[in-house]
């Protein structure tokens, strides 16, 4: 567990009309995880964390429901609708499992994918594309974003969208930025690009814990409580992992197997394109 503590948004009524518009709540407090903490792969210390915390900066450059940076996609309200996102993938030895598991519950999913990774496996990305999935672009190496100098981060964004639409053969229209961290230049960055910068509003530690069941019950808390407040769900998993091309992923995709026999006759399954 990280730090976790109260931090004051200060949102303006203007800025709270625009969420309420985008289908988002607005609040004056909310509870700020830390990324550790909330499960951004993370990599940012508990110091940094507590340091970045200090003020509203890093509310806006951390938190994923801030869209003081500009406007980011997060989850409509619209309730029975989830969206299944994975991250750091692709995979070479947990993608496929998690394309038969989805297949099998006829089930399309949003895959943000890091350019390295698919440069590595081609082939994999346009078996993700043909099964029908969105791919969406996580940055080339996984840096944080909010500590890169511009060039670099206009270098990450453009080399990962060239890659995966030579490998997909389709527009890539969608950027989540590694560890939810950014800041206005990433925003004007993905814009120019034709990118809509994308958080989430349900994730937990996957990539760290063993049991699949653990996984599923703590996300599913987090469905059932946006649901009551007329909300569709965001949810993050790791087919892949930052920092090895074929990190064990067996658990999250047990997990991504569990939401699917749980939701899938109840909910609809959708792709980032749907909202
Ligand atoms: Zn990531």
């Amino acid at each position: 567990m990280g730090w976790a503590g109260w931090v004051r948004t200060e949102m303006r009524d203007g800025a709270k009309d625009r969420l309420r518009r985008r289908g988002e709540e607005p609040h004056t407090y909310k509870r700020m995880l830390s990324p550790i903490a909330e499960g951004t792969c993370a990599v940012l210390g508990v110091a940094g964390a507590v340091g970045l915390a200090a003020g509203g900066y890093a509310y806006a450059s951390l938190w994923p429901g801030s869209a003081i940076f500009g406007r980011t996609m997060t989850a409509p309200r619209r309730a029975g609708e989830l969206a299944l996102t994975f991250d750091d993938g692709p995979n070479p030895a947990w993608t496929p499992k998690l394309l038969d598991v989805l297949a099998e519950h006829e089930i399309r999913a949003t895959f943000f994918m890091l350019g390295g990774r698919a440069q590595a496996q081609p082939a994999l990305v346009k078996r993700v594309v043909e099964a029908g999935h969105v791919v969406g672009n996580h940055s080339w190496s996984h840096p944080n974003l909010a500590r890169t100098a511009t060039s670099k981060v206009r270098e990450e964004l453009t080399r990962t969208k060239d890659v995966l639409e030579q490998n997909s053969g389709k527009p890539v229209k969608y950027f989540r930025p590694p560890f939810g961290a950014r800041r206005p230049v990433v925003f004007k960055i993905a814009r120019e690009l034709g990118m809509t910068v994308v958080t989430w509003n349900a994730m937990t530690s996957d990539w760290s814990e063993p049991s699949g069941d653990r996984i599923a019950a703590a996300l599913m808390k987090k469905i059932d409580g946006l649901e009551q407040r007329g909300y569709a769900t965001n949810i993050v998993l790791h087919d892949g992992g930052h920092r090895e091309p074929a990190a064990a992923r067996g658990a999250s995709v047990a997990a991504a197997g569990k939401l699917a026999e749980r939701y899938d006759r109840t909910h609809t399954f959708v792709t980032l394109d749907q909202w």
